[in-house]
């Protein structure tokens, strides 16, 4: 791709070998595409088969939340319980997917979870990164650096991603409890 791209920038305006790079870009731009969104489906098939409950950030309150608003972070992870947990359990599982485009992946499993009876609920992600999954504390300083979750109360310390995984789904489950209730 980064190829294909620079080799564009090195043809002449209006040339024949312009078009014919200009043609190659866009092709490669299409096969990435197509990729992504084979990819996203069979990562969302694979949630709704393995997962009867999946929380996941709100994309919305997210971006109103941070400014500048950012786009969707595709590393964030999603939270998840495998089917036939009981939501009282507590986490079953935390899985890290690669969500190419945020939008677009969150509406290709809404459809699959419809379509198989599964459970996806959106949470509100803030403080999600800062709270204590052992001890509730929240702080901005329990996240030293971007990787790095460590309690500034009881000195608990995670992969940040987990943390957050561990929040979103707590704040699912809680959502979740709330709304049947
Ligand atoms: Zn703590």
């Amino acid at each position: 791709m980064q190829a294909a791209q620079q080799a564009l920038s090195r043809c002449k305006r209006g040339s024949k070998r312009r078009r014919k790079a200009v043609e190659t870009v866009a092709r490669l731009h299409r096969k990435i595409r197509r990729q992504r969104l084979d990819h996203a489906h069979k990562t969302a098939l694979g949630l709704v088969r393995e997962y009867d409950f999946i929380a996941h950030e709100d994309l919305k309150i997210r971006s109103m939340s941070k400014a500048p608003a950012p786009r969707p972070d595709p590393d964030r992870p999603g939270s998840f319980l495998p089917n036939g947990a009981s939501a009282t359990a507590g986490p079953g599982s935390t899985v890290r997917s690669p969500i190419p485009d945020g939008g677009v992946f969150l509406a290709i499993l809404a459809a699959k979870a419809e379509g198989a009876g599964r459970e996806v609920m959106a949470v509100d992600p803030r403080h999600t990164s800062r709270r204590c999954p052992a001890c509730g504390h929240t702080a901005k300083e329990n996240r030293p650096t971007r990787e790095n979750f460590h309690c500034q109360a009881c000195g608990h310390h995670a992969h940040a991603d987990t943390v957050g995984a561990q929040n979103v789904l707590r704040a699912g489950l809680a959502r979740r409890q709330a709304t049947q209730a």
